[in-house]
């Protein structure tokens, strides 16, 4: 049985994400109560439809009020502003995280407007999906997923142990690292995928060679896994190029320089250099099937050892 790590759970932003954390930390019982809100009406009256958080508030300054632990699940451009209207009314001694894919400019943005006596610990979850909005959570996102956590160097110890704790028993995996870090790992492993996805499926559909009926029906060719990735949420990607810009720029820089010697390889027809590169590549897709974070499988809906016949259908 679960412990209750903290009573009142606040999530500011109700999308994909805010939606799969009160959906899993319910079924998980690891918080007493959990309060939501949304910047539209709309948003807000759907979460309250689905009955997806105990209370539904219409402000943020609302949402925070005698919250113990506050999951901000905005895009990060609005993390700035978020955090400068929960400031003053944060209860002393809480526990206020993100969900960010950027973690440097969060930090940047919003610790200025954080008061003392609160502990902030900037957080990003390696889960997701291409869909948007509290129809798209579901409590298993996070089962076998990484969390990563980048608290600051002055971080109070036994806050970071308890939302730790919190994500483990959402089903998630713990890694700690400086933003810095993290934003040139997800830089690679991440954003540079969007935007070379981005780049192919805008590229494929300029085409006038190529119908738009034959690029639909031979997307299996490779296709259709970038048009799953570009069809993510053009609001968030927006504001993760802009809020890592810097990061992925020097990716895009070496990896231009690959691209480069592969195009150079397949002009002066070195067969051996295309058979080297694309073995190595291979090696590292069965590396990633082996640690467990990719299969054959559909992605989502795996079962988790906590997660009770119970739990998941309260959730
Ligand atoms: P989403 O489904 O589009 O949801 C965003 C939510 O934020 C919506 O409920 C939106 O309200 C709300 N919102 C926006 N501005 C707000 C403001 N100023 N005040 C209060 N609420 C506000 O997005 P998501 O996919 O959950 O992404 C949220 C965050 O998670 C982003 O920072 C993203 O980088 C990160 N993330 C996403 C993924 C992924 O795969 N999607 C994975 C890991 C991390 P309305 O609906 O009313 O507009």
């Amino acid at each position: 049985m679960s412990v209750i790590l903290f009573n009142r759970l606040a999530l500011i932003g109700m999308g994909l994400i805010g939606s799969s954390i009160a959906r899993a930390a319910r079924a998980q019982g690891v918080v007493k109560t959990t309060v939501g809100t949304a910047r539209s009406l709309q948003t807000r009256r759907r979460v309250e439809e689905l009955r997806i958080t105990d209370a539904v508030v219409d402000s943020n300054a609302a949402a925070v009020k005698d919250a113990d632990l506050v999951i901000v699940c905005v895009p990060v451009g609005q993390s700035g502003a978020v955090a400068k209207e929960i400031g003053p009314h944060l209860k002393l001694g809480a526990v206020v995280s993100d969900v960010g894919s950027v973690k440097g400019a969060v930090l940047r943005d919003m610790a200025p407007h954080l008061p003392q006596g609160v502990h902030f610990i900037p957080g990003h979850q390696v889960a997701g999906t291409e869909y948007s909005g509290p129809d798209a959570g579901f409590a298993e996102l996070f089962v076998n997923r990484w969390c990563i956590l980048t608290p600051p160097e002055n971080a109070d110890a036994g806050a970071v142990d308890r939302l730790a704790a919190f994500w483990r028993e959402l089903g998630a995996n713990v890694e700690m690292m400086p933003a810095d870090h993290h934003d040139l790992v997800l830089g690679i492993t991440s954003h540079l995928p969007h935007l070379i996805a981005y780049t192919i499926v805008g590229t494929a559909d300029e085409l006038s060679e190529v119908t738009r009926s034959e690029v639909l029906k031979f997307s299996a060719g490779g296709f259709r896994d970038f048009t799953r990735i570009a069809a993510s949420d053009p609001t968030m990607w927006r504001d993760v190029f802009l809020a890592n810009k810097d990061a992925v720029l020097e990716m895009l820089g070496r990896f231009n320089e690959d691209l480069s010697s592969l195009t150079r390889a397949m002009r002066s027809g070195d067969g051996q250099a295309l058979f080297d590169h694309f073995t190595r590549t291979r090696a590292i897709r069965k590396g990633i099937v082996e640690i467990g974070q990719d299969s054959p499988a559909p992605d989502f809906g795996r079962p988790h050892p906590h997660l009770s016949e119970d739990s998941e259908k309260k959730a």
